[in-house]
């Protein structure tokens, strides 16, 4: 089999190994074709409501799965993601007072960055490791672990069905209250599939990303003169940078400009991910150092990925005490420089998984977690996710 990296090898990491070139080089073909998923006036809609989290008018609840699977593209699943996603935001707004935006990692969210290429399972072998949906499927076979170019057509088949049903479903809403829009975003990781889904605006000059409304950049790929962060500068979408414990505070500042040179309120958003353990040292040094830039960033804290652990029993897994404290940390650096805390980014599950545990304690236990479904991360069940988002409230 010829295994075969396009274009983008030497300055995009991440990209898949993809299994033919011919089949990619189709592929793209037919997602060129495609309508788009998302509408560009919606993505504008989108950055200003973000423009007001900037300003503290407004805050950003962004929840959803790791890594979504082809089969939630359905009207229960979407719809009790949907359910969630409104529940903790009403319960935001109600101990807050202030409108509360609206964001799925749902609808897109196919394609996973991995620490690692391979995968050792427990006989010794190697496999390719796990993607997303986009790109191969969990099973641990090497059939199942191919990088497909297929799987992109598939996802977006399967993007613009949960799209439906979210619009369906804001439509069923629609009337004198406030519309409470659900508004999709993914990693924008598949820089080809990304690229194919580039559309023209109608009514300005430029282009934006119609695979979703706010796209984001990894930790892992947002290197300032590679292709990711080419990308998310071409697009006149509102995106989002994740930002780890050790980045750079002048690559930051110069991403902050690169990005939004306009300084266009609500078109970037900064996603703090330090971990519990160094956002209080990290966190308060980076605002220092980007004192001018800061005031135009939507800041979102993400507590999940810099607190992954390994249990006693050899599972990824969180605990809600690190969660707590990343928030506790990240929002009290802001409050001290008088800048407004932007929102909350969670991986969570609509079902009762047990795959984050309460405490530090809980993760010497060499007893597996009984319901660990994830296909990627550790994700919060709806209960915790419940009290996390109370803590939060609490913050603002
Ligand atoms: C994610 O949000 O699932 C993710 C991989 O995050 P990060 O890039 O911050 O590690
Ligand atoms: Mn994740």
């Amino acid at each position: 089999m010829t295994r075969t990296r396009l274009l983008l090898a030497a300055r995009a990491q991440q990209q898949p190994e993809w299994a033919s070139l011919d089949d990619l080089k189709r592929v793209l073909r037919a997602l060129e074709q495609k309508p788009r998923l998302v509408d560009a006036s919606v993505c504008a809609d989108l950055t200003a409501e973000l423009a007001r989290a900037a300003l503290g008018e407004a805050f950003v609840l962004q929840i959803g799965e790791c890594a979504e699977r082809f089969e939630d593209a359905t009207p229960a699943t979407v719809l009790a993601k949907a359910e969630q996603l409104h529940r903790l935001a009403d319960a935001l707004a109600d101990a807050t007072g202030m409108p509360v935006v609206r964001i799925g990692r749902i609808a897109g969210q196919y394609a996973k960055p991995r620490s690692s290429e391979t995968e050792t399972l427990a006989d010794g072998s190697l496999l390719p490791v796990y993607r997303g949906d986009a790109v191969n499927s969990p099973e641990p076979t090497p059939q199942s672990r191919t990088a497909d170019p297929d799987r992109l057509l598939r996802a977006y088949h399967h993007a613009e069905a949960t799209l439906s049903i979210l619009f369906e479903r804001d439509l069923g809403l629609a009337g004198p209250t406030a519309p409470k829009r659900t508004y999709a975003s993914h990693e924008a990781l598949l820089l080809e599939f990304e690229q194919a889904l580039v559309r023209p605006l109608l009514d300005s000059m430029g282009a934006y990303g119609s695979s979703g409304h706010f796209l984001w950049i990894g930790e892992r790929t947002r290197q300032l003169d590679h292709e990711h962060v080419a990308f998310a500068a071409s697009i006149a979408n509102p995106v989002g940078i994740k930002i780890g414990p050790d980045a750079d505070p002048d690559d930051v500042r110069a991403l902050v400009h690169l990005l939004n040179p306009r300084r266009q309120l609500g078109r970037l958003s900064l996603i703090v991910r330090m971990g519990a353990a160094r956002i209080e040292r990290r966190f308060p040094a980076l605002l220092d150092a980007l004192s001018h830039e800061a005031p135009g960033v939507v800041w979102i804290c993400d507590p999940m990925h810099g607190n992954t652990r390994v249990s006693g029993a050899g599972q990824k897994t969180r605990t809600v005490t690190d969660i707590t404290a990343e928030i506790e940390g990240f929002a009290s650096a802001l409050r001290h420089r008088g800048l407004p805390i932007g929102g909350l980014m969670l991986e969570t599950a609509h079902t009762p998984v047990t795959e984050c545990v309460a405490t530090r304690e809980e993760l010497e236990s060499p007893v597996p977690l009984p319901g660990y479904e994830s296909a990627c991360d550790p994700r919060l069940n709806p209960e915790q996710a419940k009290a996390v988002v109370a803590f939060m409230a609490d913050q603002l």
